[in-house]
């Protein structure tokens, strides 16, 4: 689809001259080669997960040409980020860092200022730099994916090394830890488990973190800390810095792994399951961030669309998604668990004994054999993921609707089972009042769990867009008012979240505000990005 003629492409940051913008992009060219640089002035195009775009959010939450940028640079080394930093100062145009720009259902590879120049760090800056099979430790460039990294562990015959995926494994392993994602193996919480970084920071300083900063040490990627603050958490969530390297650990290989999968009756059970679950988590019975599923999971990973199963309006009405269910392996049910296990086949089964016995006192569970599910069933592609094994799986259930797009609701509570229900109702109350369909799923992590909801809406529908957009605002507003808080947004509802972290008259927004003052006084990375506005932009009508 050609673009609209009102707009001039590409777009330029609003208020800049276009032949000051022509002037810069002519000076970023000569200095980092005209073949590295790409004008946004073509039709825009979605792509999918595999080819997605770098010019705009791919699944729009807004219209399409919002969120657009005006150019991509792929630099190639950290000494062309601080050259690609410098110029942003010189010219003082907004930048923003993607490593592989595949945070789809966040903001995707979208800045969140129009018109700014994307520094696409993942096509040219792909190198392992280290695997370290005896500290199992590596470091990595930005454009290093999931995938690229379990291939080469693999192609090195490391087979006592794993790797920690995410749902997806397509995205880049800095991008991930640095947006604080998490995984499913024992060490799924990336960020706790990265050791070490090197920052370009936005004057074009560049920094290393931890040991990072002794020179000739051989501790970079096994003691994170090194001596003094510990600055490493500012570089995550934020617009502070550019991140040109990372270290993460490295799992060994456990000498086992075995999935496992458990079905619950009512949804109201939710309460009981999580009561349950608590006391093996953080006993460490159960070793990983597993995932209690709402049925209608079941049902759209069945890949069809919903309307195939149900044409009314809202959600899919419980008793259908349960009739549905009773055909598959699942049976009749509100809520799957997927869980597994670690360690030699002894160890496994008495886990999974203490696992099943704690699971079987709510009534009505039912605990599914491994063995009784047939191969191609989802439960082998969570046992894979949870065992470092990148998967697409997920992607199945974009069927659901036309233009299959998703935005995440990933509010924060304490495995409580009382928590867990408000959430959830929450969720489904406003599910309710704006006609779309719930997707909910609990991701246990230890002392912390993740009501992750997963909204699917239709991109190229705008009641559809809008009805996802205003459902996103209202949960985020009742969540706070409960007392709870997201641990990560879409680009565009993070002034709202930042809001609700406001204790003390917003003292926590003001402490970033002086730490993006000091290190960027140019205001040039990524305003906005996580509710942080430079000072130029405060103020100014950019809050959203
Ligand atoms: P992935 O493709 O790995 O899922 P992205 O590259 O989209 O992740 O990164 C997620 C978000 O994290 C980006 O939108 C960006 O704001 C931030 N980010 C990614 N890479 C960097 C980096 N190297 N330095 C600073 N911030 C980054």
């Amino acid at each position: 689809v050609p673009r609209s003629s009102d707009v001039e492409l590409p777009v330029i940051p609003s208020g800049y001259s276009r032949p000051r913008f022509n002037q810069a992009i002519e000076s970023l060219r000569s200095l980092i080669g005209p073949e590295n640089i790409e004008l946004n002035d073509k039709p825009l195009d979605d792509g999918w997960y595999l080819e997605h775009p770098n010019t705009h959010d791919a699944f729009h939450l807004v219209e399409q040409e919002e969120m657009v940028s005006a150019a991509t640079v792929y630099p190639a080394s950290t000494e062309e980020v601080v050259h690609i930093v410098r110029w942003a100062n010189e010219f003082e145009i907004p930048i923003y860092a993607i490593s592989m720009g595949r945070n789809l259902g966040y903001g995707g590879a979208a800045a969140r200022v129009r018109g700014s120049v994307i520094v696409d760090l993942g096509k040219r800056m792909t190198k392992i730099l280290d695997i370290n099979p005896d500290m199992c430790t590596c470091l990595l460039e930005p454009g290093v994916s999931f995938y690229a990294l379990y291939e080469e562990i693999q192609r090195r015959g490391y087979e006592h090394l794993w790797i920690d995926v995410p749902d997806l494994g397509g995205g880049s392993v800095l991008g991930n830890t640095v947006d604080r994602g998490v995984g499913y193996t024992p060490y799924g919480n990336h960020f706790e488990c990265h050791s070490g970084m090197e920052v370009v920071l936005p004057t074009g300083e560049v920094i290393r973190t931890g040991m990072g900063a002794l020179p000739g040490n051989n501790t970079w990627q096994v003691f994170p800390y090194g001596f003094g603050p510990y600055a490493d958490g500012i570089f995550t969530q934020s617009n502070f810095g550019i991140v040109t390297k990372i270290g993460m650990t490295l799992m060994p290989n456990p000498g086992g792994s075995e999935g496992f999968m458990c079905t619950f009756k009512e949804e109201e059970d939710l309460a009981q399951i999580i009561e349950v679950v608590r006391p093996l988590r953080i006993k460490n019975i159960l070793e990983n961030v597993a995932q209690l599923k709402h049925v209608v999971q079941e049902v759209a990973l069945l890949g069809k669309p919903r309307t195939h199963w149900y044409q009314g309006k809202g959600q899919v009405p419980l008793k259908r998604l349960r009739e549905i269910a009773s055909t598959l392996p699942c049976g009749d049910c509100s809520w799957v668990y997927y869980g597994n296990v670690y360690g030699p086949k002894k160890n496994r089964d008495e886990k999974l004994k203490i696992i099943r016995d704690s699971f079987e006192t709510v009534p009505g569970a039912r605990w599914i054999p491994r063995d009784s599910l047939p191969k191609d069933h989802y439960m082998f592609s969570r046992e894979k993921i949870a065992s470092g094994v990148p998967e697409f799986d997920e992607l199945r259930w974009l069927n659901w609707h036309k233009n299959g797009s998703h935005v995440f609701f990933s509010p924060v509570s304490a495995p409580r089972g009382e928590d867990a229900m408000k959430l959830f109702n929450i969720a489904k109350k406003w599910h309710d009042e704006c006609d779309l369909d719930s997707f909910p799923a609990c991701c246990i992590g230890l002392r912390e769990m993740y009501i992750i909801v997963n909204m699917v809406y239709d991109r190229g529908d705008p009641v559809s867009k809008a009805n996802a957009y205003r459902c996103m605002r209202g949960m985020i507003k009742d969540a706070a008012a409960a007392g709870f808080g997201e641990y990560r947004t879409h680009l565009l509802l993070s002034d709202q979240v930042a809001g609700t972290y406001s204790w003390n008259n917003n003292a926590l927004m003001r402490f970033h505000e002086s730490i993006k003052d000091t290190l960027d006084p140019n205001g040039i990375l990524a305003p906005g990005r996580n509710g942080i506005w430079p000072k130029k932009y405060r103020n100014k009508g950019w809050e959203l």
